[in-house]
């Protein structure tokens, strides 16, 4: 059965409504938590008191523990969390046998938003600006503690380490958005492959076989050096099958609700073949073939516009900014100015050396300004917004 196929086309039935956009409180999450029928356990509080949960599900020999939202402006995965809890909870439709498969065959334990103080910021790292991704040797953080109590408790043999990836990532060298990012973390500097290792790869291997059914070459992976401070490389080195996955942009989906439902059946995905052995069959070679994230995309590239009688390419970055009212407005800068000719843009203008700003521009400059041709306006970019006059 190909179970991919059919969540794909019945997903709305289990997407949790009640938040669909990328900036929430963790209140908003946390209430949701007694909808589900799932065992719900605070594993500790955050530093500003917040309670940390896990919510499990499952009995089986195979444990697997996911978290997600470590980072507080990478709220993608969890978000498909919760559709992945409502998946679970429902019952009497056409995914029992599924569901059953999972649940007899796997123990599951989710950690929802690992950094709720800094989800309700909406910064990276937590309240006291300690990087819960590179704390994973000293564990000072409440939060880290909470992580790796939780993993000396419900001993996984899988963790699958939810995040977001920044818009700059492309496929290789081409112009296609890395929209999905795997990694295999390495255990060690060598980058060996021992038997855990091997089973992250082989996994990984085959859920990128379902997932570039949909987007085909929108798939791409990180790079295995060795970061001895990261989580995913220090459950590696406990002999933990660990998968990071990124969720990036994806075409006309700021809100990345597109990726969050790739995300939801990706997980699924993951449990079944984990349920059933079947991501075994897999290769190594499969997972090396996966191509490598470039870091070759700007928001927006300006190509060929004449500043002060030179012909430079200006690449411009939209860098998420929460507001008060909780949304999110972009804070738009030139990144570089120079030969840009080996990156993309997700908007480009080719100004054919005709164009030339209003003012002269330096990197770090404000994105609001005027593109004139014959000292006639014709295009505006306000804060990175491009528009034809
Ligand atoms: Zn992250």
């Amino acid at each position: 059965m190909d179970w991919f196929s059919v969540l794909d086309e019945r997903y709305d039935s289990y997407k949790e409504t009640a938040i669909e956009q990328r900036r929430y409180l963790f209140s908003d999450v946390e209430k949701l938590f007694d909808n589900y029928n799932l065992t719900k356990t605070v594993i500790g509080k955050s530093v500003r008191g917040q309670s940390l949960y896990s919510l499990a599900k499952g009995n089986g020999d195979k444990r697997i523990l996911l978290w997600s939202q470590m980072h507080g402006n990478e709220p993608t995965a969890t978000l498909a969390l919760l559709d992945v809890f409502r998946f679970l909870s429902a019952k009497d439709d056409s995914f029992t046998e599924l569901r059953q498969t999972i649940l007899q065959n796997c123990s599951l334990c989710f950690f929802p938003i690992v950094n709720p103080d800094g989800t309700d910021d909406y910064t990276r790292r937590n309240a006291v600006d300690i990087d819960l991704n590179r704390d994973a040797l000293r564990k000072q953080a409440p939060e880290t503690k909470a992580l790796f109590g939780l993993k000396d408790t419900f001993k996984p043999h899988f963790a699958f380490n939810l995040h977001d990836q920044r818009t700059f990532y492309n496929i290789g060298d081409t112009a296609i958005p890395a929209t999905i990012s795997f990694l295999a973390p390495s255990y060690e500097v060598s980058r060996a492959i021992n038997a855990p290792r091997e089973q992250s790869m082989k996994l990984i291997a085959s859920i990128n076989k379902k997932v570039q059914q949909l987007i085909p070459g929108g798939v791409g992976k990180y790079s295995d050096e060795f970061y001895p401070t990261a989580t995913g490389d220090n459950f590696q080195k406990e002999g933990i099958s660990t998968v990071l996955i990124e969720s990036g942009p994806f075409p006309n989906d700021p809100e990345r609700q597109y990726v969050r439902k790739l995300n939801f059946l990706l997980i699924i995905q993951s449990l079944y073949e984990i349920a059933t052995d079947t991501y075994l069959s897999a290769t190594i070679e499969e997972y090396k073939a996966i191509p490598d994230n470039g870091k070759q995309f700007f928001d927006v590239l300006i190509k060929n516009i004449l500043i002060d009688g030179y012909q430079v390419d200006l690449g411009i970055n939209l860098n998420e900014k929460p507001t008060k009212e909780l949304g999110l407005e972009y804070d738009a800068k030139i990144e570089d100015l120079g030969d840009l000719s080996y990156y993309f843009g997700h908007t480009v203008l080719d100004c054919e050396a005709q164009h030339t700003p209003e003012k002269p521009l330096k990197v770090g400059d404000s994105a609001t300004f005027t593109i004139l041709k014959d000292e006639k306006a014709k295009y505006k970019l306000t804060n990175g917004v491009l528009t034809e006059l």
